[in-house]
């Protein structure tokens, strides 16, 4: 098994991710990594752990979304840093959900990071590095033919359904869920069409704030060095109740 993993096609390499071929046709396997970068690049690092730890975050809430009934392209954990995926089409559209002013949203309307929004708001970046992910409106989207209207309908309300859902979770634990991305797929099932969840959900894509003392406990401690950040991964694995024995494994060959 691990010969045949290890000479498995590597199908894409991104910043904190790999794509392998999967076992059977119409899937993948999803490696996480400990590379960490911001400003779209600009800064590269690591943080030790975050892949495992990232792996059992994103399994832990994709599994939970799939339970309410959000379609996602997780199928199961392989092993510490890698976990079986459908394979989608991806959307070429990262899904900013904002609860609370932070980030980008704070510096571009100079409004203070922390202020409470009168309600959350929906946003979509273009997929492009070599362009810096500029924002675009549905109009974009549909114009050059990213999404369709229906498809943009599907991904705003399920945006929606998983920021209920996970701003009840993390509140559940202490925490505040400030802003997050999401990624979406399209995938084929008996011949229908189908809108689902993809990409990761874990410290690296979302803004959690601790209620109590509002810490940083994402990769903003990362971006701003703000130091430690793989304790802060670890408390928010440890809250969820997943906390893995050793997060700092060193490669894909560790079974569950
Ligand atoms: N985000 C992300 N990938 C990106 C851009 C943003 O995962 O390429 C996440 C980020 O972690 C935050 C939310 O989306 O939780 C909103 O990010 P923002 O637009 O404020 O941009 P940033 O401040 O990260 O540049």
């Amino acid at each position: 098994m691990n010969i045949r993993m290890s000479r498995r096609r590597r199908i894409y390499e991104g910043k904190a991710k790999v794509l392998f071929e999967g076992p059977e046709p119409g899937t993948l396997v999803q490696y996480f990594k400990d590379d960490a970068t911001a400003g779209n690049g600009a800064k590269h690092g690591t943080i030790t752990g975050k892949g495992v730890l990232n792996n059992r975050i994103s399994e832990y809430l994709m599994t939970k979304l799939g339970e309410i009934g959000v379609p996602t392209h997780f199928m199961r954990r392989l092993n510490m840093r890698e976990q079986l995926i459908r394979k989608v089409e991806i959307i070429p559209i990262e899904v900013v959900v904002r609860n609370i002013v932070a980030g980008s949203l704070a510096k571009r309307l100079g409004i203070p990071e922390g202020t409470v929004l009168p309600r959350s708001i929906v946003e979509f970046y273009y997929k492009r590095d070599d362009l810096n992910d500029p924002m675009v409106s549905d109009e974009h989207i549909t114009a050059f033919g990213w999404a369709s209207p229906h498809e943009i309908d599907e991904i705003m309300s399920l945006s929606l359904r998983v920021n209920d859902y996970l701003s009840g979770l993390f509140l559940g634990i202490g925490l505040r869920l400030v802003d997050f991305k999401l990624e979406f797929g399209r995938l084929w099932e008996n011949d229908e069409l189908h809108i689902v969840l993809a990409d990761e959900i874990s410290p690296d894509n979302c803004r959690l704030w601790d209620i109590r003392t509002n810490e940083k406990m994402d990769k903003d401690r990362f971006r701003q060095d703000l130091g430690r950040v793989e304790e802060a991964y670890q408390e928010v694995a440890k809250r969820l109740g997943i906390m893995p024995e050793t997060a700092n494994a060193p490669d894909n060959s560790e079974k569950l």
